[in-house]
């Protein structure tokens, strides 16, 4: 075998160790059990039409709302009172998980293809 392929195959061992580290890195994301809600929080700026409130003149209302796409549909959901940390939190951890799944994805779809190129290089014929 030349140098050359040797280098590179030996590169390509290297990203999957790395590419098994990432996963390694991943996995908390996926094992952990704190409950989560699919969409995002976020603050709807609205004036209420009373002539003589505040929002007429200065700051709009902020309602918070729970914004999330069901079979690409977005729906929003007002947030219930004294819920919005909370609701946060478990946006925010949905998030991540989702982000991790795609990650995954992307890692398992570059070592296959690695995996590919280490089996043209080892394989032989009879
Ligand atoms: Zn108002």
């Amino acid at each position: 075998m030349q140098t050359d392929d040797r280098e590179r195959l030996s590169r390509i061992r290297q990203s999957l160790d790395r590419l098994a580290r990432e996963i390694q890195g991943l996995l908390p994301v996926f094992t952990d059990r704190g409950p989560m809600l699919k969409g995002t929080v976020y603050a709807q700026r609205r004036k209420c039409g009373k002539p003589r409130c505040g929002c007429a003149s200065g700051e709009p209302h902020g309602t918070m709302m729970l914004s999330r796409s069901e079979e690409g549909r977005t729906t929003l959901v007002a947030i219930p009172d004294g819920y919005l940390k909370e609701w946060q939190v478990l946006t925010r951890r949905y998030q991540s998980f989702r982000r991790a799944r795609a990650r995954l994805g992307q890692i398992y779809k570059t070592m296959l293809s690695l995996l590919d190129q280490l089996e043209a290089a080892r394989r032989r014929e009879p």
